[in-house]
């Protein structure tokens, strides 16, 4: 497993004198460090994430943004079992997201199941710049995505204001 601090660091619960230096120069978070915490745990148990990479984890009121190889994103999502493990594992929501993707692929990422049908550009009054995000179908109260998080994620995450707006307003 290829983790934001040492593996060994990560099986024991410590931070060797390197990754402690990284997180005080805020080269780390705390988020990174639990995270991969975690991860090596669930590793413990779950061979199918020994080769798992974690880039990355970030926290923003209790979501937690997780950074991860392609494929370990589609395994995941594959493994009903194995998406449980991580949730279970983190004090709030978590969200997955392929590391260095483009600023449309994290907004498709993080509505997963959900299908986006359109990410654009548009120009809000005032020539504020807001990227407009079409989400497939109609809001009702059970659609399982909080729109208000993931604006809020995508704005820390990516300094990007978006807009969602569903396919069939009714
Ligand atoms: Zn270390």
């Amino acid at each position: 497993m290829i983790l934001p601090i040492c593996g060994f660091d990560a099986k024991n619960s410590i931070l060797c004198p390197q990754c402690e230096g990284k997180v005080e120069s805020g080269q780390l978070t705390k988020a990174d460090v639990d995270a991969s915490i975690i991860l090596a745990n669930i590793a413990k148990s779950n061979k199918e994430i020994d080769d798992f990479t974690l880039y990355s984890c970030k926290e923003f009121d209790g979501n937690f943004v997780l950074s991860l190889a392609k494929n370990d994103i589609m395994k995941i999502r594959q493994s009903r079992t194995l998406y449980r493990q991580f949730q279970d594992q983190f004090k709030g929501k978590i969200w997955l997201v392929e590391a260095d993707e483009t600023d449309k692929r994290f907004i498709e990422d993080l509505f997963f199941p959900t299908k986006i049908l359109s990410i654009n550009a548009v120009w809000a009054p005032g020539g504020v710049q807001k990227t407009k995000a079409v989400v497939s179908g109609k809001w009702t109260p059970k659609f399982p995505i909080d729109t208000q998080k993931v604006i809020q994620i995508v704005k820390d995450a990516r300094n990007l204001d978006i807009e969602i707006e569903f396919e069939d307003k009714r």
